[in-house]
């Protein structure tokens, strides 16, 4: 594991080594190939696709499938009930990463060995250095970062199995280097009860208001949740501050220690202080307001992330809001290089040193005609992908995962050095769908985004969304959900008809070619649109938490599947507004 001295090397020379791994990105993952195959291509797994033993690169772009996890699940499982991982990969294996939900709804179980916890964490690192390095200060201070655990499991033969965080949090290299730079106590962010561990990271990251330059969560969807929950419960946060008293319901012992610790008297100014931002009606620039030698907010905002954009700019009031790196359970993939990019135009460039990529081909028509998503057979290599072309990111890992297909779409944008960027462009599998028609995630993000720049004179936010697509009748139609709330208040914005409806007109006439049809000739009915009141969707993330998603890597389900989903949003409906035909059929004929 590394210590303060590794740490030391790398930040120094953090620069010098990004310009090392792009300009020999090429060479580097040719390596990363021959290193994957060098130790694993005696596996069970593998050695069955090189019947003459020849495992070299060409064999194993010819005779290696490209597989989901669906495929790899088989040794996965047979890890899990007690096999050798040998069966799979090589090095020994320190845990499983249990990530975000397949298709299925099921979560994931990813192997973790020693060397790909090394490459995860010097990637963190590097992410790490390139951010402060654009915000100057921002090494003399505290990160509030908002992390939180969940319960480890262990699987039939005892091998742990736990969310990235969890398991980092636990590491040596967290607890005993990193962990100081946070405002939160290793307890808090230990702490198995999210809404204890929230409520104490963010009277702790209060009582250091001072020292925090850096507010922080892997996914905004946290940041997201953290104000909500900082809107609820700063009256109680104030009194804790203003009487030295922990809240009697925080009952987990590590957070009652560690914040014995920090809460160790009275502080009626600082209480007053909080008291006096928090009671403005208007929260605009409220994390500026408590947290005032804040520099940047560090948090993943773009796909499914990108809801979250407007919200976090609203509380943020001008400070800039970076989205750090592209990241999975599986492999680390690229950084961010310019931190100071607009969120929309966020790009992430690959670093060669952490898996072996291949991308897959994907017809995606840029001007939302062709609206189906369709991935090509043929994937290239790193060095072959193409300036303006869509591709799906396939993985091969030195921990089992052997052109291992993502699921997520990328866009490249650009190189840096020899290595490619890339914008994050949607999730493959999250589809709104209705006969032939298929609206993927960023076909619905950009028609939602067109259509709420009309609730903005108004004042209105849009702060989440979701859809699902309803075929209890013939012919079906989409329904969306929006949880909208003022921009100065949390009251709930009075709906105007006729301004509701022009938003599913916008969010239609966004859509694409098959959508337009198909509504034309009366296959699909007019689009609903259902407000859900403030707060729907915490109730809808705790419903998925409570199933067994981590609030860490949680992924807000732009297309829901689950019918007690659908139930939770339609049970805090506020108001329902239809797409006028009429309307609808006039920008039809004008387009
Ligand atoms: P997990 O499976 O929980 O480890 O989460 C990994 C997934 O999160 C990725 O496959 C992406 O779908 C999503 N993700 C990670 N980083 C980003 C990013 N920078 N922008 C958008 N989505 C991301």
């Amino acid at each position: 594991m590394a210590g303060e001295i590794e740490i030391k090397e790398i930040y120094e020379n953090g620069m010098k080594i990004l310009e090392d791994l792009t300009n020999n990105a090429h060479e580097l993952q040719e390596q990363m190939l021959e290193e994957i195959l060098r130790r694993n291509a005696g596996t069970e797994y593998l050695s069955r696709f090189f019947p003459s033993g020849q495992a070299d690169k060409l064999n194993f772009k010819t005779n290696v499938p490209i597989v989901t996890y669906e495929d790899t699940k088989p040794y996965i499982d047979r890890i899990a009930n007690g096999e050798t991982s040998s069966i799979l990969f090589a090095d020994p294996i320190i845990q499983f990463i249990r990530s975000s939900g397949t298709s299925g709804g099921q979560q994931k179980l990813i192997p973790i060995t020693a060397e790909s916890f090394e490459k995860g964490k010097y990637h963190l690192f590097l992410v790490d250095i390139v951010t402060k390095k654009c915000f100057s200060g921002s090494d003399e201070g505290k990160s509030l970062s908002l992390y939180f655990s969940k319960p480890e499991i262990e699987t039939p033969s005892g091998i742990v199995a736990s969310p990235y965080l969890t398991f980092y949090s636990k590491t040596d290299i967290f607890q005993s280097n990193l962990a100081k730079f946070c405002t939160s106590p290793v307890e808090t962010i230990l702490c198995l009860d999210n809404k204890q561990s929230m409520f104490c990271q963010l009277l702790t990251g209060l009582l250091q208001r001072d020292e925090v330059v850096q507010l922080s969560s892997i996914f905004a969807s946290v940041l997201a949740r953290a104000t909500k929950f900082l809107e609820d419960y700063w009256r109680e946060l104030c009194c804790n501050i203003r009487t030295g008293y922990l809240s009697d319901w925080i009952i987990d012992p590590g957070c009652k220690n560690a914040m014995s610790l920090i809460l160790t008297g009275p502080n009626p100014e600082l209480a007053d202080l909080i008291q006096q931002i928090c009671e403005d009606k208007s929260w605009e620039g409220v994390i500026k307001k408590l947290w005032p030698k804040i520099k940047y907010i560090s948090s993943i905002c773009t796909g499914s992330m990108s809801q979250y954009i407007s919200l976090l700019e609203f509380y943020g009031g001008g400070i800039p809001l970076v989205s750090p790196s592209y990241v999975s359970s599986e492999a680390c993939f690229g950084i961010n290089l310019q931190p100071l990019s607009k969120p929309f135009d966020v790009s992430y460039t690959f670093l060669p040193n952490t898996a072996y990529f291949e991308f897959l081909p994907v017809n995606k028509d840029g001007g939302g005609k062709a609206q189906e998503t369709r991935t090509m057979d043929k994937p290239v290599d790193l060095a072959n992908v193409k300036l303006g072309q869509y591709y799906e990111v396939v993985v091969t890992t030195l921990a089992g995962l052997y052109r291992y297909r993502v699921g997520d779409v990328l866009k490249v944008t650009g190189f840096y050095n020899k290595s490619p960027q890339f914008q994050f462009v949607e999730r493959q599998n999250v589809v709104l769908s209705i006969d032939t028609e298929k609206t993927t995630e960023e076909d619905l993000s950009k028609a939602i985004t067109n259509a709420k720049l009309i609730l903005e004179p108004f004042g209105i936010m849009l702060t989440a969304y979701s859809s699902y697509p309803d075929t209890s009748s013939i012919p079906g139609r989409y329904v969306l959900f929006w949880e909208l709330k003022m921009k100065g208040s949390n009251d709930l914005p009075k709906l105007d008809a006729k301004i509701m409806e022009e938003c599913c007109c916008i969010v239609e006439e966004s859509f694409g070619f098959t959508y337009k049809a198909l509504r034309k000739g009366g296959a699909i009915s007019a689009l609903e649109l259902k407000v859900v009141k403030h707060g729907s969707f915490d109730e809808l993330m705790d419903f998925y938490i409570s199933k067994g998603a981590s609030i860490t890597q949680y992924k807000p389900p732009c297309c829901l599947k689950s019918e007690d989903a659908i139930k939770i949003l339609n049970s805090a409906m506020v108001g329902k507004f239809f797409s006028p035909k009429t309307m609808f059929l006039s920008a039809l004929s004008e387009g």
